[in-house]
Formats: C-alpha cells, structure tokens, sequence
C-alpha cells in the first residue's frame, strides 16, 4: 500500500507520511514532515512503530466490517498519521480515493476510544457521504448496535452531535503519542 525501500527508521517513517499526505484531501493535514524540531523524533518513531499500530487499527475496521454482510462491505484502507493540530480533528475519511481511505491520528485520542474513532469514519465510508446527515446516521446507528454501544439520539439538530459521535476522550498532547512519550 505505502511502500518503502528503506531500512533506515527515519527515511521509512518519512515515506510513509508523504504516502499518507497523497492520500489526505489536504496534504497539509500531515504537516509534521516540514516541522524541524519534531520530524526527527516523530519519523523515526514512525518508522519503527507504525506497522503494528496499523495492524491494531485494521482490527477494530474489521470490527466494522463484521456488522455487515460482505456484499455491503466497501474497500477501506486505514492509516495512523499526526495531524496538523489547527485542523481540529482526530479522524477523516477520503471518498475520493480508491480503496476508500481513513485516516486516525491515534495521538489525540485516549487508546481505549481508538476503536469509537474508527466506527465514525466507518459510518462516513459505508455511507459514502462527509456529511453527518440520515444515511450517516443510518450506517452508524447500524455500527451502534452490531458493537454494542448505545445509538445516537435520532432528534431534529441530530447532526452537530453526531458530528462528534461517539465521544472520544481527548489526550493532554497529542503529538506526546508520535514523539514516543504516549
Ligand atoms: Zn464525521
């Protein structure tokens, strides 16, 4: 998927984050790659760590996947990456890209929610929508029940919370995670 050549941890870190910028709707959003004082650390942390993290995220998409039958199940590929912390987000999900690609920064969120912040952007990628409007709330209160948590509340306004549903506990500093220090 992102592939390098390098065995050097820094150089293999650096790679996969420009391969997670072309696969962002903003490439701005992984903009640690032009931070000098955290490129060094956060890349080679990276580069070193981001296999099994990734393979940890595959588990709770799986999860995902489960709650519906294959043929309603559509490609996704899910990637850890910091993001630029002036986005405000912990997640996103590019309809664009071909399989559909999600995006976590694992760093902002407390690790036992990571799985709530995948069953979010699921529900934007099974819903095929960025919008938190009625097939996302379809596709989520479906993920709710297959997963065992309790529905959004279906009310008119529903959509400004569900923009933020379910609720993840926030870490203090999120790129404390990248730099090794989570
Ligand atoms: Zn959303």
């Amino acid at each position: 998927m992102l592939l390098t050549t390098s065995t050097d941890p820094f150089t293999r870190g650096l790679d996969y984050l420009y391969g997670v910028r072309s696969l962002a709707l903003d490439p701005g959003i992984v903009d640690v790659v032009y931070d000098l004082d955290n490129r060094i650390p956060i890349c080679t942390w990276v580069g070193n760590h981001i296999d099994a993290l990734n393979t940890k995220l595959n588990v709770y998409l799986q999860a995902c996947h489960d709650c519906f039958h294959p043929w309603e199940q559509c490609a996704i590929q899910i990637l850890a990456a910091p993001f630029a912390q002036s986005f405000g987000i912990d997640g996103l999900c590019n309809l664009q890209t071909d399989p559909i690609t999600i995006l976590i920064d694992v760093g902002r969120v407390l690790p036992e929610d990571w799985w709530l912040l995948v069953m979010h952007e699921y529900a934007h990628a099974h819903a095929g929508s960025p919008g938190h409007h009625q097939e996302f709330a379809k596709s989520l209160a479906h993920l709710c029940l297959g997963l065992a948590i309790a529905p959004p509340s279906c009310q008119p306004g529903m959509e400004a919370s569900l923009r933020s549903y379910p609720n993840c506990r926030p870490t203090k500093d999120p790129l404390a995670f990248w730099r090794g220090l989570g």
